[in-house]
């Protein structure tokens, strides 16, 4: 068994970037409790998964890795093994009487108590902490040893919008907005030690009210802006039905916030919009995005589609592949829809076939490929600022980064740039980055 100054820990997260941000607490946490991280499970002393159930796929691999575990435990019984994030959450201590070689299950809201759990743990105590919605335990704010150029920043957490296909709800509770102050705060530390650009995360950071004076997302970002040092502010998700005006000018006006934008749409059919819950029509959707490029010409739009909902026709899903071509997003999260529990829609009825829903997926794929290589071959002669965050992946010689748009782009220049930003004249749009050439000094902001 390792000694106390030898112990490590394996991190393995599931799923969206909330969930990214939290295991990087989690390490926080575990690396006071002299806990160093480590690559394979093989290796560790200590294993916590951090899930996801918004996806059936999603779960479906939480569970085969959770599985194969159970060898590790045999070959190394001091092994602790702990199960957080929504799986957690959904599942609660029924996950301890179906995998006995689980040591602990701990929802979202217990996260501030994991050193507790892991203590307990050790001493063989089996237990579950999964009650949502409970004055969570303060998570001390945690600066990684080696936080990079970017990181990211969780403003609210929960949802109070109940699409009907959507788990998060459920497994995150409502929403709760973190103070202002805390915020502010957590991001000046990052600054101060290196970090440039910082992404404020929520399930709909729309809906963010500062608890201590009741501050909005747009006067939060306004205020996030005027920390000195940093140079770049992205934020995701939002709803489509509360992006006000505010946000609109906050993305116009305020520099270090930068021109893109995730606003998930779902789908392109009024029928399939209303069934999902979703609080806005295709028309009113298709009319945001036309004051959204009024107001922010370069603004690159992300989208998230879901095919095959429960009475989608092929009528519904040609209106989401139009929808597509009318919007003219330059990246698209899509999935075939999946039942989730505790949902309206898995009682719907007039499920898809897996077979149908799979074509449907395949050919949104394909129109959104010839769609966004359109988007980035428009960008050819622009001159783009760009983050370098190190040498490209492919190509050699080639350095990396992205433009205030979101988009890749590489170029050839020396290692030095990199945390620096560059002027970058476009020279050519791919599927999924853009190749360009230095075109002026660089420097810092
Ligand atoms: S807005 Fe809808 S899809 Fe997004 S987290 Fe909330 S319930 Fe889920």
């Amino acid at each position: 068994m390792a000694s106390q100054s030898e112990k490590r820990v394996h991190i393995a997260t599931f799923g969206c970037q909330m969930n990214a941000y939290d295991s990087a607490r989690m390490a926080g946490m575990l690396a006071q409790m002299g806990y160093a991280q480590v690559e394979r499970p093989d290796q560790a002393d200590l294993i916590v998964l951090n899930t996801c159930s918004v996806r059936h796929r999603a779960e479906e691999k939480v569970y085969s890795y959770v599985g194969e575990l159970k060898r590790l435990k045999r070959e190394r019984p001091w092994l602790l093994i702990g199960v957080g994030g929504c799986v957690a959450q959904q599942e609660g201590d029924s996950l301890l009487k179906r995998l006995p070689h689980l040591d602990f299950v701990f929802g979202p809201d217990a996260l501030g108590s994991l050193p507790e759990m892991v203590t307990q743990a050790a001493r063989g105590k089996r237990l579950a902490l999964t009650s949502l919605g409970a004055p969570a335990r303060p998570v001390d704010i945690i600066i990684p040893a080696e936080p990079g150029l970017k990181a990211m920043v969780t403003v609210m957490t929960g949802c109070d919008n109940f699409c009907s296909y959507c788990v998060v709800p459920y497994v995150r509770g409502r929403e709760r907005s973190r103070t202002a102050g805390e915020i502010l705060e957590e991001v000046a530390a990052l600054v101060d030690a290196g970090v440039r650009e910082i992404t404020l995360l929520g399930q709909n950071v729309n809906s963010y009210r500062d608890p201590d004076g009741g501050l909005d997302f747009a006067g939060l970002l306004a205020r996030v802006d005027q920390i000195k040092d940093l140079w770049r502010i992205r934020f995701t998700t939002s709803h489509p039905k509360d992006l006000g005006q505010g946000l609109t000018e906050a993305l116009a006006g305020l520099d270090k916030v930068m021109e893109q934008l995730h606003l998930p749409a779902q789908s392109g059919s009024d029928r399939m919009l209303k069934a999902m819950n979703r609080g806005y029509t295709r028309a009113q959707y298709l009319d945001l995005v036309r004051r959204l490029r009024e107001m922010v010409p370069q603004v690159a739009l992300g989208g998230d589609i879901i095919v095959g909902f429960p009475g989608e026709t092929r009528q519904d899903f040609e209106q989401t592949l139009s929808m597509l071509e009318e919007v003219g997003y330059d990246f698209l999260y899509s999935f075939k829809y999946s039942d989730r529990p505790f949902t309206r829609a898995g009682r719907l009825e007039g499920k898809l076939d897996d077979e149908t829903k799979g074509r449907r997926l395949v050919e949104l794929q394909a129109l959104q490929r010839v769609l966004g290589l359109q988007e980035h071959q428009a960008q050819a002669g622009r001159v783009e600022e760009v983050l370098v965050e190190g040498p490209a992946k492919h190509g050699q010689g080639l350095m990396s980064g992205r433009s205030r748009a979101g988009r890749v782009v590489n170029f050839p220049g020396p290692p030095e740039l990199a945390g620096r930003l560059a002027m970058v004249r476009i020279t050519q749009g791919r599927e999924n980055s853009l190749l360009g050439e230095l075109a002026s000094a660089t420097g810092e902001r």
